[in-house]
């Protein structure tokens, strides 16, 4: 491994490990599904794209009587079609072998998260309880606790944070001393980074593709 890499490797979940824009057409189209209605899901899309209340727009458009409510159940309960690149398992293979242990902090609620961890198979190299939801854990990024779960949990070790998101991923890891690496935006991120913020919550590394830590 050229980057020094560090004992323990935590990473973030959405726009780090997967493309978050899959999971929301895997939403969108759940909810075409819900309706017996394939051409939902394009409009769904197109209006998110567009800034818009995507089930607001969908509810107005064909004067559906569902609650908004009711359509971000389905859409944040539904079991989602995402998978994890090959690339990415090769990754996790990789650090794997090297003796790396891996770890996921990532914000959102239990249900959603737990199934995007399932259908993208993490738990081959990331192991449950090292697994920090906030809407279990009671804390959201940039809080340290959930950080520091592992550094009680793996004691004199080394910690590595890799995220996407400059606003919350890397400020606190940054302040306990870990290395803290961002993963780019390739054009595809649903939240944009900057990296014109202050030295606290810039990251030690940039890489362009996870593929870089292990080559
Ligand atoms: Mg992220």
């Amino acid at each position: 491994m050229t980057l020094s890499l560090s004992d323990i490797i935590v990473f973030d979940l959405d726009d780090t490990l997967y493309k978050e824009v899959s999971f929301v057409k895997s939403g969108f189209n759940a909810v075409a599904q819900h309706f017996n209605a394939s051409g939902y899901a394009t409009e769904l899309f197109d209006a998110w794209k567009n800034g818009e209340n995507a089930f607001q727009h969908l509810r107005s458009k064909y004067s559906l009587p569902t609650p908004i409510e009711e359509l971000l159940e389905i859409y944040r309960n539904h079991i989602p079609t995402i998978q994890l690149d090959i690339n990415i398992a090769s990754v996790l293979n990789s650090l794997v072998a090297n003796g790396k242990t891996l770890g996921l902090i990532t914000d959102g609620r239990s249900v959603t998260q737990r199934n995007k961890i399932k259908a993208l198979g993490l738990t081959r190299w990331i192991a449950v309880d090292n697994i920090v939801i906030s809407e279990e854990f009671g804390s959201s990024k940039p809080d340290i606790r959930n950080y520091e779960y592992f550094m009680s949990k793996y004691p004199s070790k080394s910690y590595s944070y890799i995220g996407d998101n400059t606003a919350k991923d890397f400020i606190a890891p940054n302040s306990l001393g870990w290395q803290t690496i961002c993963l780019k935006d390739n054009g595809k991120n649903i939240h944009s980074q900057s990296f014109d913020i202050v030295q606290e919550y810039r990251p030690d590394i940039m890489i362009s593709s996870l593929a870089e830590i292990i080559y």
